[in-house]
């Protein structure tokens, strides 16, 4: 699924990387350091990460002729590296319902990144209960319905422009009631009206809180892969406002600027929990470093 899903990165990356080395292997000196730089900034990666990769390329081989092949390698661990994170997976609630709450600028792929995580829970034989917690947008509650219907689970729709606090709330409500395993809610995305956003979000937070003491138990943050590093300007209030948990990286497929998962570790400190790679609802993967890093190549 990563292969597949990172073939425009690759294209950009492999084909960059391999150009360097157009003879026989190629001496490592400064400009060839420069010139890998600059190359590993065309996807997006950022000048922190981009920086180790170069450094870690030089204490190895500096002075030395090296083969493309080796370059890749190190690479590749330098990438895995960076990216290596202790909580990939989902967290779980020790008793009841798991709460997750789903944040994210409007057309960061949010809605549809719920239908995926909705769509392979259930896979998993899991039940759940959607909240359709935008309740600004028609369309984002029609699409969330269609995709309860295709999956096979309860959805919980408020009246148009009711209050997103009060979907959440009976969401939270019918998973406990249902003894569903998972309650998964959409919020609005809309940045125009950034601190009413925030307070919704904290105000949302409070509520599920209040029905279930302890949720939600994870609230992850949709980023857009194709904004490249505006995605991370773009998040930063969200991720602050709604003390995420965890981000899932949409439309990586996309994307030539797949790089942007560093930055996006680096600077948020939080784990990539899962990456969207393509429209359908079967079209996502838990992030693996392992796998990513080796799909930039391969
Ligand atoms: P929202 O406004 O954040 O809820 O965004 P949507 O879920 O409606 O997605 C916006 C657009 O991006 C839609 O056309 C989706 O089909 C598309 N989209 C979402 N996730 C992905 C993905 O992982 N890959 C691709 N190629 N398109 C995606």
């Amino acid at each position: 699924k990563f292969s597949s899903g990172l073939q425009k990165t690759r294209r950009v990356l492999g084909t960059d990387i391999r150009d360097l080395f157009k003879s026989e292997g190629r001496l490592v000196d400064e400009e060839f350091l420069d010139e890998l730089f600059a190359r590993l900034i065309r996807t997006d990666m950022g000048t922190g990460p981009a920086n180790k990769i170069r450094d870690e390329v030089a204490k190895q081989y500096r002075g030395r002729v090296v083969q493309l092949e080796e370059v890749v390698a190190t690479i590749t661990t330098e990438i895995r590296e960076q990216l290596r994170q202790d909580h990939g997976g989902l967290a779980k609630a020790d008793s009841g319902p798991t709460v997750i709450l789903v944040v994210g600028v409007n057309g960061s792929g949010k809605t549809t990144s719920i239908g995926k995580l909705a769509n392979h829970l259930r896979s998993g034989g899991h039940s759940l209960v959607l909240g359709a917690g935008d309740t600004f947008r028609a369309a984002a509650v029609e699409q969330l319905t269609i995709w309860a219907g295709r999956i096979g689970c309860e959805i919980v729709t408020g009246k148009s422009g009711a209050d997103p606090a009060s979907v959440a709330f009976q969401c939270v409500d019918k998973a406990m009631e249902t003894g569903a395993d998972y309650a998964i809610i959409d919020t609005a995305g809309r940045l125009q009206t950034q601190s009413n956003l925030m307070q919704e979000l904290q105000k949302i937070r409070k509520v599920i809180d209040k029905r279930l003491p302890g949720a939600p138990h994870e609230v992850l943050l949709v980023l857009d892969a194709t904004a490249g590093q505006n995605a991370i300007s773009q998040a930063k209030g969200f991720s602050a406002a709604a003390a995420c948990t965890g981000i899932v990286l949409a439309k990586l497929d996309g994307s030539a600027k797949g790089g942007v998962v560093l930055p996006i570790h680096e600077q948020f400190q939080l784990p990539v929990k899962f990456v969207g790679l393509g429209e359908g609802l079967d079209d996502m993967a838990a992030f693996d470093p392992d796998s990513f890093a080796e799909a930039l190549f391969q």
